[in-house]
């Protein structure tokens, strides 16, 4: 039974039982600063669990999930991962433990026909409900319920005694007995045993109690289900299998690696295994949005293509090969992820430039390591360069025993132990970076929970509501007076809270002559939050009040955003398919638009894309909105953005036939509504991800009109109507040019004569003539002119001249091609002397320059001079 039949029975199964099936959360959990990656099934749950409403109290998921604690384990056993998914179903406040053990007992023994002789349960060892169901209706004998602690059946784990606060209860798990031939061997084994005999399917979390500061458990009012089975495992088993990456989620992507490393060697199994393991992790994270970085989520990404790049280097592969494996992938997710297949460009293309990039680190390793360790040859320090090793381990991903092989070669001792002490050092921070942050389930906005407000406000843009709740410093009050700021909640609103890029809506809430001033509508669960202060009078709850948007900013915001719509358009028509979304903002002043593309753009290419939009404009589409399902809307090509999460009903927002998007945003009836489209900035911001900033309407104009007045007030001081302005320009630069030239050359007549003083007047010392002088303001161009001048009106010759230009010393020296010839060299010689001008200088052997902070050192500087040929 593959994998793809076993998800979709599983929530097939469960929908008959009045679940409602979830769609898989992003693999970046929103709004939970408690983890990096979302690392199970119940996570996007979280709000259901603590009791706000969602319109359903039973769910089932497969939920896609990044876990990296166990990395160094991945490849080398049959079940760890880094990516994988997780089936489960969950209940909140509805059905508790009876139903649960019932229909996971039915879904594998009747749905799965697993044979029952083959399967095990543990319960926790005071869980007497628990176990008395497994023992009397399913009907399991006693030695097939195994009792275990704290460590094993308590969710979360040892909360019991160790905390976190919050939800917990114990759990029952439910094994897959491979056999007696399998593992330890002995009479006496069980799931308690650590050998692989048995493999531990499905943990049923039974959610009862709540933790207290104290420690203390008090039952839940409202009890909870949170199960899960991961699907790679449940494959394998029901496919006869020992090692999940032996079942057709990996097959493929092994075979593949294995024939492009030319290498059937069981001992690299481990690191074919790991590269399979991690091109899925790289692969979903990029779909979720998150690019290879050193930030914390991005930095797990980049670690897992180096990682694999390390991998294939050492089975000889040693040119990038790992995006290869993105189709693949695909292929294999293709049922359940159909979309991945239209951004594998994409996420391929990503992977490239990550891994044409740690190569080139690579292979410039050994100038990396000169540069680094060049100072530690003759100054041996094994801790410094233990740090530094660290470093380039650390920065640039280079391998420890690369770096170490390069600094036996040159004699470099290097301390392990200030290499481990960093590396354990990481290792914590980046634990405290991932760990769960204080509890699990912590929402600052408990007083929310259960408020459903509906947002009303695409078509009107005022609307009589009643005030249910007012908050004011954290706390519900019954009434506000005028000065006073506070949240307040209404049973249904016109004002659009802050999401999908779009800003929060402004404006007021009057009764009479009382107005509450609305500065910014947020979202919190379903609740709608107008955040703002009491401008006069006084409002309480219960009143009914006139809820009225800012209309003029709302449209501008609308301006801005369905330009952004025709914006993302425009980018795929003149950069090509490639362009997907990575990020916006709609404001009522700009919009901002993140995307991939791997190229620099050109001028002529954002002109296009400006003309493009305008184009849009022009024609005036019609802006429509319907409501759709989401696998519909998908298939017919609504553009969707992957950071965020849709519910199985969309908004379609599409533009004449040149846009269609996913959005809950508001919008204009008609394109023609924008005026003007104008891109203010454009440039890169990441590695492959690129940023336009434009303006629409009122601000477009504004933005016009700013520069024709610039344009004007140059073509009053040049003094030249506008059609000639460039003309003129072109003249005068041409003009300014020769003038310079012009000057240069009376410059240099002018200081002829004295050159022919000084080269009298040169001091010899050991055969040498020594010219030296500081001549005020001359630029660095004119300083080499005279060493070049009097290079060839003398021999033997040291010419050092300095000067003074805007408070800062400026050196240069020369050299006679004799003394050249015989190894004398300025570059050498700047050098040191470069020093007591307060600077740093070098140079050739004929000539050289220097700069520094203290021209009034020059004698000094010139006295070094001497000494250094004294000693030639
Ligand atoms: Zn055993
Ligand atoms: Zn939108």
């Amino acid at each position: 039974m593959t994998a793809d039949i076993l998800r979709k029975k599983f929530l097939d199964f469960f929908k008959a039982k009045k679940h409602k099936v979830v769609e898989s959360d992003s693999l970046v959990p929103k709004d939970d600063p408690t983890v990096l990656f979302t690392p199970a099934g119940m996570n996007q749950f979280k709000r259901e669990f603590l009791g706000f409403t969602s319109g359903f109290n039973r769910a089932a998921t497969s939920q896609r999930c990044l876990r990296t604690d166990d990395l160094d384990k991945v490849g080398k056993t049959p079940s760890h991962h880094t990516f994988f998914e997780m089936l489960g179903n969950f209940s909140f406040g509805d059905y508790f433990k009876k139903e649960s053990i019932a229909w996971a007992w039915e879904f594998l023994t009747k749905e799965l026909k697993i044979d029952k002789e083959r399967l095990w349960v543990s319960v926790y060892k005071d869980d007497e409900e628990a176990y008395g169901i497994w023992k009397d209706e399913v009907g399991l004998p006693d030695r097939k319920i195994v009792k275990l602690g704290d460590k094993e059946n308590f969710w979360p784990s040892e909360a019991k005694t160790k905390g976190p606060n919050g939800p917990c209860g114990p759990c029952s798990e439910i094994f897959f007995d491979q056999g007696k031939d399998v593992g330890c061997k002995r009479e006496e084994c069980d799931p308690s045993c650590n050998c692989p005999r048995f493999t531990e399917v499905w943990n049923l979390v039974f959610t009862q109690y709540n933790r207290k500061e104290d420690g203390t458990l008090t039952p839940l009012p409202k009890k909870n289900i949170d199960t899960g089975m991961g699907l790679e495992r449940l494959a394998a088993v029901m496919q006869g299998k020992e090692n999940n990456f032996e079942t057709e989620l990996f097959a493929p992507l092994i075979r593949e690696i294995i024939f492009e490393v030319k290498n059937d060697n069981p001992d690299n199994r481990p690191l074919v295994y790991a590269i399979a393991d991690h091109i899925r992790a790289i692969v979903f994270s990029i779909y979720d949005g998150v690019l290879p970085s050193n930030e914390a989520r991005g930095y797990v990404v980049r670690k897992l293509i180096r990682r694999s790049v390390l991998y294939l280097r050492s089975m000889k592969t040693e040119k990038p090969y790992l995006y290869k494996l993105v189709p693949v992938v695909a292929e294999i997710m293709r049922a359940y992820y159909p979309e991945l297949k239209a951004r594998q460009e994409n996420i391929a293309e990503i992977v490239l430039a990550e891994e044409k990039n740690f190569i080139a680190t690579m292979n410039s390793s050994e100038s990396l390591f000169r540069e680094r360790f060049q100072g530690f040859i003759k100054k041996q320090d094994p801790e410094e360069v233990g740090i530094a090793t660290f470093q380039l381990y650390d920065t640039y991903g280079i391998p420890l025993e690369l770096t170490l092989a390069w600094l036996d070669k040159n004699n470099i001792s290097f301390s392990r132990q200030t290499f481990n002490n960093e590396l354990s050092r990481q290792k914590e921070r980046s634990k405290s970076q991932s760990a769960m942050k204080g509890d699990v389930f912590s929402s600052p906005d408990m007083q929310y929970r259960g408020i459903i407000c509906k947002f009303s406000g695409y078509e009107c843009f005022s609307s009589k509501a009643k005030i249910i709740k007012i908050i004011k410093d954290n706390k519900e009050v019954k009434k506000l007076s005028k000065g006073e700021d506070a949240i307040i909640i209404l049973d249904k609103t016109v004002f659009y809270p802050e999401g999908g890029g779009q800003v929060g809506d402004t404006g007021e809430l009057t009764k009479g002559k009382n107005a509450f001033a609305v500065l910014d509508t947020k979202k919190s669960g379903k609740a709608i939050l107008h955040t703002g202060k009491m401008k006069s009078g006084s409002l309480k709850k219960g009143d009914l009040i006139l809820a009225s948007v800012n209309y003029e900013r709302r449209m501008d915001i609308a301006r801005n955003h369905t330009a952004t719509h025709l914006l993302q358009a425009a980018l795929r028509q003149v950069l090509g398919k490639h362009v997907q979304q990575q990020g916006s903002l709609v404001t009522a002043e700009k919009l901002r638009f993140d995307f991939t593309h791997f190229k620099d753009i050109s001028d002529e290419q954002t002109e296009r894309i400006e003309e493009t939009v305008n184009d849009f404009i022009l024609n005036n589409h019609k802006v429509e909105v319907k409501q759709k399902a989401l696998a519909l809307a998908k298939k017919a090509g609504a553009l969707a953005f992957f950071g965020e999460k849709y519910d199985s009903k969309v908004r379609v927002v599409s533009v004449g036939g040149v846009s269609s998007e996913l959005c809950g945003g508001t919008h204009l009836k008609a394109s023609g509504e924008i005026g003007i489209f104008k891109i203010i900035q454009e440039g890169s911001i990441a590695s492959g991800v690129r940023r336009i900033e434009a303006v629409c309407g009122n601000a477009a104009y504004k933005v016009i009109k700013a520069q024709e007045q610039c344009l004007r007030s140059i073509c009053m001081s040049l003094n030249v109507p506008q059609d000639r302005l460039c003309e003129e320009i072109d003249k005068r630069i041409t003009r300014m040019k020769h003038l310079e030239k012009q000057l240069d050359t009376q410059t240099l007549n002018a200081l002829s004569d004295s050159l022919e003083e000084l080269i009298q007047g040169a001091e010899v010392l050991r055969e040498i003539k020594l010219i030296t002088k500081v001549i005020d303001s001359l630029d660095m161009n004119l300083l080499r002119k005279n060493i070049d001048l009097i290079k060839s009106k003398t021999k033997s010759s040291i010419i050092a001249l300095g000067s003074v230009v805007g408070g800062r010393a400026m050196l240069v020296m020369g050299l006679t091609p004799d003394l050249v010839v015989k190894g004398l060299d300025a570059g050498a010689m700047i050098k040191d002397i470069a020093q007591i001008i307060g600077g740093s200088g070098g140079g050739r052997a004929d000539f050289a320059q220097a700069g520094g902070s203290k021209p009034e050192n020059f004698n000094q500087a010139f006295e070094k001079l001497r000494d250094i040929i004294w000693k030639i």
